[in-house]
């Protein structure tokens, strides 16, 4: 198979890119790049590691994977409710194939160029596969959204649909057999989650907390309500499931996987009740469903109601 050298690789694959921002003063190819950022802004940074095996099944496509790297990230800027804007690419690989690093490239600025970000620079290195993203973003001085801001009263709110995830990583590594459409939209949730990215932007005007749903409802929630020093009562029975999910196992399990599966990529966030209303009639207008799931309680600890049995919580790497 035909190698290409390193340079050659950034300069075919990564300086093609149809997003070319007027903040970046210099881009790929020196020593690092130079960027110009808002006046009166905060910088918002977070970096994200996908490794193969642990974070995807080895036989996900390369554009899956290059989607989801970005994606994962731009999931905690929506968190943070910061607006997207540049990124750099670590890319390990075991050997540089020119049909799999096309595929890389087209699902990475696939989903770039939909939030106009443009990749400032990275490095390339061999090695066992390996994918790391840095985003940066900006938020206004005391816009971001933050763990720690939740109080008693609050309502607590997700996004979308809990568990589809859960049930897609079943269906990719052959534990569970689905009809179609069912097994499309589950792998679709896996391998290519939408961040929340204009949710995350809207919430900076209601939410008090907000987190993205990255291992698990209840792993993830309970970081909010340890920065934010409260407790919290979730009923199940309002989860948003899913008709594939709700379709395709027991309820049971459904509850079950919208607890505690990772990889939704949703947003669990928190309001005060005075802000209710006025985030719903917002929330309508961008076309986002959002449930709420709870409240937050004084003292400690999560209360789950309508579920009796022990869930264990969120993958830990170590
Ligand atoms: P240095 O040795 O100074 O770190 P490199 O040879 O690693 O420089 O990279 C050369 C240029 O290409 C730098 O601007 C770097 O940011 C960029 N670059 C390297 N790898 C990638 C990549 N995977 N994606 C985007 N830009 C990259
Ligand atoms: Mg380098």
């Amino acid at each position: 198979m035909q190698q290409l050298s390193e340079f050659a690789i950034i300069d075919r694959y990564f300086k093609q890119q149809t997003t070319s921002r007027s903040d970046v003063v210099l881009g790929i190819g020196d020593d690092a790049a130079l960027l110009q950022m808002p006046p009166s802004q905060l910088l918002v940074a977070a970096v994200d590691t996908l490794v193969a095996g642990v974070h995807f099944p080895l036989q996900t496509s390369p554009s899956d994977i290059a989607y989801k790297a970005l994606a994962v990230n731009l999931s905690d800027l929506a968190a943070m409710g910061a607006m997207p804007a540049w990124f750099t690419l670590a890319l390990t690989m075991p050997e540089s194939n020119p049909v799999w690093l096309e595929n890389f490239a087209s699902g990475l600025f696939k989903l770039a160029s939909q939030y106009q970000m443009q990749l400032i620079g990275g490095d390339t290195t061999r090695g066992p596969l390996s994918v790391t993203i840095q985003v940066h973003g900006f938020v206004p001085p005391q816009q971001a959204l933050l763990r720690s801001g939740a109080r008693p009263g609050d309502l607590i709110y997700v996004s979308g649909t809990l568990g589809d995830a859960g049930l897609g990583l079943r269906a990719a590594t052959g534990q569970c057999d689905l009809p179609q459409p069912a097994r499309d939209y589950v792998l679709q949730r896996l391998n290519r989650p939408t961040p929340q990215v204009e949710l995350g932007l809207l919430l900076r005007d209601y939410a008090s907390s907000a987190i993205d749903i990255s291992d698990g409802l209840l792993a993830d929630l309970q970081h909010i309500l340890d920065e934010s020093g409260t407790g919290a009562e979730v009923h199940a029975g309002q989860l948003p499931i899913s008709k594939v999910l709700g379709e395709s196992v027991p309820r049971e399990e459904a509850v079950r996987l919208a607890l505690s599966a990772g990889d939704d990529y949703e947003l669990c966030f928190t309001v005060p009740p005075g802000k209710e209303n006025a985030m719903l009639e917002a929330l309508k207008k961008i076309n986002i469903k959002c449930s709420r799931i709870g409240l937050v309680t004084r003292g400690s600890g999560l209360d789950l109601k309508e579920f009796s049995e022990k869930i264990s919580t969120g993958y830990k790497h170590f």
